[in-house]
């Protein structure tokens, strides 16, 4: 499989350091405010990537964290009048539910930066002892990256090229040695959630985070570190500086991030209140919608967000739906059980779609022209299905579908519910087969409606119902 390393700006074939596994380590939401749909594009891409990784047979060690200690969280906090850990958790939670409704598989850990102050403490003190790291006066402990060699090697960015543009940000009676020395552990302020340190109470920056979770849960160096590509710089950057500096290694082998979701062309984002929350799409479309319209576009290119593409992806996957149906309609009909000579060629032709699919998927995980492969495979469906095929076949065919689109994270099954005028309806011609001793068939509505989770209960004024 090839994969977009933005290290060395090149396709490069993936080979991961232990075989049959990946580690992989995508930076997470700051959790102060419902996410937005543009902090739902990682989430669905990687996890698709994840997911295709499965597929093939690797055992991903998927770890995403949780950034619940930060400048925002604490503003929501004071202006709420609660603790900052009331407004992480309550956005988590919130968080998790969207995730669950997108179809993102949890993380194998979901890594909480406040839980991890310890190890943030002991990786700035080695880098404190090797001379990566100082404490100024007031107990802010700095990166020195004059000191990293290779500090820009992600970015692409020369630091002194920076320097030079940057001249006018060296304020006098600045605490850093240089402008581009970043926050490692801040002081506490008044009123702050503070931690002890050899540097007195404080907190950690938001970098070292990522550094010290990753090592945590996957080791020194890893396979995969992903994210949108505003953490190039200088999040990205900041970490390898940090986790290279502190264990002399190399920290990630490969490096993915997906392009912006833009709305008129501009990056959607909470502080220019362009943004629509994933709660706010979920009150008009299925999330899978929203998850079908993210993979229609590569995850590098930028996507601008629009109700026509957001209809345009409703339809194509109501297409996608429409045919599993079909087949499972027909299936249930057929009279036939084996797969007979003629079906056995077309099953064998089908083939193609999947072999499509997988290689737009290794070719830097093109989810669009994977998408583009379901439905040929669609369109190969409803060419070559009728009421004459054997169940076998139909059967076969659901399962290639299934199974690509399991692949997206695109459920095919629909768990229709019930509208409240068909269970009523139901429930009337129960009576009525009641009223004519037509108890079998009275019998056999009861259980077709318990199946689909509607409960009946008789009652002296009649039938009431609910759902289970
Ligand atoms: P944040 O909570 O801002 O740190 O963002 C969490 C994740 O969402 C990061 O990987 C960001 O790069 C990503 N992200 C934020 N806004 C967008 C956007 N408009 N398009 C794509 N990714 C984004
Ligand atoms: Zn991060």
């Amino acid at each position: 499989m090839k994969i977009f390393n933005t290290l060395t700006r090149q396709k490069e074939e993936f080979i991961p350091i232990e075989e049959g596994k990946v580690r992989m380590y995508v930076c997470g939401p700051t959790v102060y405010n419902l996410i937005h749909i543009g902090n739902a594009r990682p989430m669905i891409v990687f996890d698709t990537f994840r997911r295709y990784m499965e597929y093939k047979g690797y055992k991903v060690n998927y770890v995403s964290n949780f950034t619940d200690v930060d400048d925002k969280i604490i503003k929501k906090a004071i202006e709420e009048g609660v603790d900052a850990e009331e407004i992480s958790g309550r956005y988590i939670a919130e968080c998790k539910k969207d995730m669950e409704g997108m179809n993102i598989m949890p993380a194998t850990v979901h890594p909480l930066a406040t839980q991890e102050i310890d190890g943030m403490i002991a990786m700035i003190q080695t880098l404190v002892e090797k001379g990566y790291a100082y404490a100024a006066k007031d107990g802010t402990v700095y990166y020195r990256t004059g000191k990293f060699a290779s500090y820009g090697k992600l970015s692409h960015k020369n630091l002194d090229d920076l320097q030079a543009g940057h001249r006018d940000i060296q304020v006098t009676g600045e605490l850093k040695e240089d402008p581009f020395d970043f926050v490692l552990w801040k002081p506490k302020k008044e009123g702050e959630p503070a931690w002890d340190s050899p540097w007195g109470q404080g907190r950690p920056g938001w970098h070292i985070e990522c550094s010290v979770m990753s090592k945590k849960y996957l080791g020194e160096t890893i396979d995969i570190h992903a994210g949108g590509e505003d953490l190039i710089f200088p999040h990205h950057e900041n970490e390898i500086a940090q986790s290279e500096a502190a264990s002399g290694k190399e920290f990630s082998r490969y490096w993915m991030h997906n392009g912006f979701l833009n709305i008129n062309n501009q990056k959607m984002s909470k502080s220019l209140g362009n943004f629509f929350t994933v709660r706010e799409i979920a009150e008009k479309y299925d999330l899978q919608v929203l998850r079908f319209f993210m993979l229609s576009a590569h995850y590098r290119s930028p996507l601008n967000f629009s109700a026509d593409l957001m209809e345009a992806a409703k339809n194509g996957l109501e297409r996608i739906c429409t045919a599993a149906e079909q087949l499972e309609r027909l299936k249930s009909a057929s009279t036939k059980e084996e797969m007979q000579e003629q079906e056995e060629a077309l099953y064998a032709q089908s083939a193609q779609f999947q072999d499509k699919f997988e290689a737009a998927m290794e070719d830097d995980c093109n989810t669009a022209d994977a998408v583009s492969a379901v439905f040929e495979l669609v369109k190969f469906i409803n060419m070559h299905v009728s009421a004459e095929c054997s169940k076998e076949y139909l059967q076969k065919l659901y399962d290639r579908l299934d199974n690509l689109c399991g692949i997206l994270g695109i459920h095919i099954h629909k768990e229709e519910q019930m509208l409240d005028a068909e269970i009523e309806s139901l429930i009337e011609e129960r009576q009525n087969a009641r009223k004519n001793k037509d108890f079998a068939r009275a019998d056999q509505i009861r259980e077709e409606l318990l199946q689909k989770g509607i409960l009946l209960k008789d009652t002296r004024e009649g039938v009431t119902w609910k759902r289970a």
